[in-house]
């Protein structure tokens, strides 16, 4: 699971305050049971406008001030939604993640955000991951690993920078497939260079709940997939129904393919 924390912001008329938050994130703990929760830091901009923070009118909001760009110009906000997410933790396991990153320096200056944070609030077994969203940041791995705790690839916006596809264009979105081999170099290039140095990855975007995309992303080595719940039983059959090396059979086929329509009528449809 994902928590998607800008759904938070956008419920509210203002800007939400850390109680509020605090209470917000508390039900989703006490809600996992022990089990980790996994916090997207707020991501807005591009597609998702928050009433009370207007942007300047930009030609490619897509391209412009989104996720961690725009929480990097108010980092007064991101301080604020990590410390009610440490509060609210209460040393529960927290895994907080951010959005849109292109390289280590964002990720260095919004991780400085959360250390700040911890030095105050101690917060046994928290991670800090990035998500892989923007290509740079997957061919870039290597140098990532060393200092995130995880990766979370985010396909849906994944194959819209790799594609350069708008992933809402009335006319070419269902050209925008994450079982494009290009997508799927990039993931390889990600697990390869998490698991060189003992790092998880994680798929949180919709590939992973996707029939065709599940043997080759296991193929891939890939750790967790998240998915929404009612998608669950069904990723679960899927994955049950498989075999490592049946997997990771699929995932060198998709590999050799040159577009997305190849790889989907060589795959299996299961
Ligand atoms: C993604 O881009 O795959 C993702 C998980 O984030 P969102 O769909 O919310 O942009
Ligand atoms: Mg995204």
């Amino acid at each position: 699971g994902l928590l998607r924390t800008e759904f938070i912001f956008m419920e509210h008329p203002d800007s939400p305050d850390l109680d509020t938050q605090v209470k917000e994130y508390r039900h989703a703990f006490d809600a996992l049971n022990g089990l980790p929760l996994v916090a997207r830091t707020l991501d807005v901009g591009g597609d998702k406008p928050l009433d009370y923070w207007p942007l300047p009118h930009e030609d490619n909001p897509f391209l412009g001030l989104r996720g961690i760009r725009l929480s990097l110009t108010r980092p007064e906000i991101l301080e604020t939604q990590v410390r009610a997410l440490l509060t609210a933790a209460d040393n529960r396991p927290l895994r907080i993640m951010f959005p849109m990153v292109k390289d280590l320096e964002e990720f260095r200056a919004a991780k400085a955000i959360v250390e700040r944070v911890r030095a105050e609030i101690p917060c046994q077994g928290l991670q800090v991951g990035v998500m892989i969203e923007v290509p740079s940041c997957a061919l870039l791995a290597h140098t990532l690993a060393p200092e995130v705790d995880f990766f979370s690839v985010g396909t849906n916006d994944l194959t819209q920078y790799t594609l350069a596809i708008d992933r809402g264009h009335g006319q070419l979105s269902a050209e925008s497939d994450g079982l494009h081999p290009s997508v799927l170099q990039l993931i390889r290039m990600t697990v390869e260079a998490a698991h060189a140095h003992q790092r998880w990855v994680g798929i949180c975007g919709e590939l992973a709940s996707d029939p065709q995309a599940i043997p080759v992303l296991l193929g891939l080595d890939v750790d967790e997939l998240s998915v929404t719940s009612r998608r669950v039983p069904l990723v679960k059959a899927c994955i049950r129904g498989l075999s490592r090396e049946h997997a990771r059979e699929q995932a060198k086929l998709a590999l050799g393919k040159a577009t997305a329509a190849e790889v989907r009528d060589a795959l299996e449809t299961l």
